[in-house]
């Protein structure tokens, strides 16, 4: 038995709309988890169903074995934080934060000791005796997020809750929530569609696409092996290459040779032939002496730590990303290699992993 179930869960609304449609999923008790995928997917729809805020219209919820798909958000126990949360405008940042404390059998002393703690964590001191209307949107999100994690429900259920703040408060909050949730052991649900957030938080990333679960798993099973093309297309940045071409060769000659032609690789495991796509993540691609083909520099972009290449092979785009102090002109050829032991091959037809 799973902490949180979810067993053929779907939701379609009542203009026919299928939002979710009948996953199959669980987790372990005090994972974090973060449901990643494009706007529309069916995120919100599936953590709302887990709070109790939208009723399922096929499959089940169980919580520690206990099916909960009938109960009221309050008897779930969750603490949710939504992107856009409603504080209570006419209690104090302190008194919205002790708010959940309220009906626990604490001492006032002690609820005291925890709301001083986490205004101090978060640094709200400062606005501790202000109320929401007068605080800016960045402070009000974190007024919600510190009042969602000043207790320890059974469910943290977090929509996009960083997504008002700006670059550097995000990584602080994104920082204090791991450590937080770590410490309180909650387990967690958090919907993101920025893929940084969900592998840095994550212990389990599930990619959503259209109503359905295409993959979960730790974010390097993710990363490293994706389950099929629309997950090796939309994690990672920049994207996956992915080029299509057919196998052909027995055993130890299997060789992939792409549909524009011009050269081919060598395949680190037999495959067997047929219409393939293969893929390999730019940090795999290489200047090589000699290399596998030709290709000619059309921008880098400089990132710091890292440049981006973006390459014209002549039968299609490549890109590459190196680090080091060298850069690249716009028209210079380079000759280009492939890690072999991180290429992936799919299926053209079907887009599974192969
Ligand atoms: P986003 O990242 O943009 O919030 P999401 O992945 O969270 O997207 P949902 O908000 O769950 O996606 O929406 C899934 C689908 O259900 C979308 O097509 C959306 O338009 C639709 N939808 C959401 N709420 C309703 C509703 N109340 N009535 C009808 N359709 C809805």
């Amino acid at each position: 038995m799973s902490f949180l179930e979810l067993n053929r869960l779907s939701k379609t609304y009542a203009d026919g709309t299928e939002a979710v449609k009948g996953i199959d999923w669980r987790c372990e008790e005090g994972e974090f988890v973060v449901l990643l995928g494009p706007s529309g997917c069916g995120k919100t729809t599936t953590l709302r169903m887990i709070a109790g805020l939208e009723a399922p219209t096929g499959g089940q919820i169980k919580v520690a074995g206990a099916d909960v798909s009938a109960m009221s958000p309050a008897a779930r126990d969750v603490g949710f934080v939504f992107q856009f949360y409603a504080l209570y405008p006419h209690l104090t940042v302190r008194d919205n934060i002790a708010f959940p404390l309220e009906s626990m059998e604490d001492v006032p002393r002690q609820r005291r000791e925890r709301v001083a703690e986490i205004l101090s964590r978060l640094r709200l001191e400062a606005l501790a005796d202000r109320y929401p209307p007068q605080l800016s949107g960045g402070d009000q999100q974190r007024v919600a997020l510190a009042r969602a994690m000043v207790r320890r429900p059974r469910l943290y259920l977090m929509d996009e809750p960083l997504g008002t703040l700006d670059a550097d408060l995000r990584l602080e909050m994104r920082e204090w929530i791991r450590a937080r949730q770590l410490e309180m052991g909650v387990t967690t649900i958090y919907v993101t569609h920025d893929q940084e957030e969900a592998m840095s938080l994550a212990d389990q990333v599930v990619v959503m696409d259209e109503g359905r679960i295409r993959q979960s798993g730790s974010p390097a099973e993710v990363y490293d092996r994706p389950a099929d093309l629309f997950v090796a297309h939309f994690v990672g940045s920049p994207a996956m290459n992915l080029i299509e071409g057919e196998v052909d060769g027995e055993g130890k000659d299997c060789r992939f040779t792409p549909s524009a032609g011009g050269w081919d690789v060598p395949l680190p495991r037999p495959l067997r032939g047929g219409r393939t796509v293969l893929g390999v993540r730019p940090e795999f691609v290489r200047p090589a002496f000699p290399g596998l083909l030709e290709a000619r520099v059309l921008t880098e972009e400089y990132l710091g730590f890292c440049r981006n290449v973006y390459l014209d092979t002549g039968s299609g785009r490549l890109t590459m990303q190196v680090g080091g102090s060298g850069s690249y002109r716009r028209g210079e050829e380079v000759s280009l290699g492939f890690d072999l032991r991180h290429i992936r091959c799919f299926d053209a037809d079907t887009g599974e992993g192969l």
